[in-house]
């Protein structure tokens, strides 16, 4: 199946769509004529605000509300969109959150419910679309993965550890599904300000940013937004740092 038979016949899953990084991810895929879902745990007004922009600008788009770290939700998620769009062909995993704390007094609960909304519940959500992606010998699937993968990051042991298990699990699924027509990348960003970085001081953080300044969420988007085209059909397993210049 090629790029523009799957746009057309299928659609593309954006998990935590409804604010930040998510919602210009799903602008820029609906703008290159992806049908999407845009997903959300809690903020179904912002859910339904990005919903309305993409509609506005000529593109198509549903709210589809689920916690992707508990599977049956996963499960409703893609049954939702599969009724709406058909099959889910494209797959960008960017829910996630934040607990930090210096690891020597991190508790359990900080550590298992970062792992699991940042690192098990892509995993499940990837596992369940790559079946379909499989049979349709096409598919694109984008990780949001961090510069903290890549570069330490005190307070974020959790945080760091699953945006890396992100990492390495790209480049196992990438080889594992290339000769199918699918691919499986990464992005790292850096410092974006965005709800989940509303409270880190920027300044003690851009110092060490070449670029000496913050991200845009359009900056991610359009490195997500090439991933999931045509023109990037032979880039699978890569991770692209958007950070600029953080981890050079
Ligand atoms: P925001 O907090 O602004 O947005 C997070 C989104 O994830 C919201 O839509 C939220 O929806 C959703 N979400 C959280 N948990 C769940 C869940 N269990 N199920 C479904 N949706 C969920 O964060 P950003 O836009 O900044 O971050 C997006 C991604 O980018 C994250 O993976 C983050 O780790 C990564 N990133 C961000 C950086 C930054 O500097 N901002 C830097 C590097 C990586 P709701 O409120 O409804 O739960």
């Amino acid at each position: 199946m090629s790029g523009p038979e799957s746009r057309a016949s299928g659609c593309a899953l954006i998990t935590g769509g409804s604010r930040g990084i998510g919602a210009a991810i799903a602008q820029a895929l609906a703008a290159d004529g992806w049908r999407c879902g845009v997903n959300y745990r809690a903020d179904a007004d912002g859910a339904h605000a990005v919903v309305d922009a993409i509609v506005a600008a000529g593109g198509e788009a549903i709210a589809v509300q689920g916690d992707v770290a508990d599977p049956a939700a996963i499960d409703t998620v893609f049954a939702t969109l599969e009724e709406h769009y058909g099959s889910v062909l494209c797959v960008v995993n960017n829910a996630g959150i934040r607990m930090d704390g210096l690891g020597a007094t991190l508790s359990d609960e900080a550590w298992s419910r970062v792992l699991r909304t940042n690192l098990d519940a892509a995993f499940m959500v990837s596992r369940r679309a790559l079946s379909i992606m499989l049979r349709n010998r096409y598919g694109r699937i984008v990780n949001i993965a961090s510069a903290a993968a890549l570069r330490a990051s005190p307070g974020q042991a959790n945080y760091a550890a699953s945006k890396a298990g992100l990492v390495a699990m790209t480049s196992t699924l990438a080889v594992e599904v290339a000769r199918r027509g699918v691919t499986v990348n990464a992005v790292a960003p850096g410092f974006v300000q965005t709800q989940l970085t509303a409270d880190v001081d920027s300044s003690a953080i851009l110092e060490h940013v070449p670029a000496r300044r913050a991200g845009t969420v359009g900056e991610v988007a359009a490195c997500v937004q090439f991933l999931c085209s045509d023109g990037a059909a032979y880039v699978t397993g890569a991770v692209l740092p958007v950070d600029g210049g953080l981890t050079a």
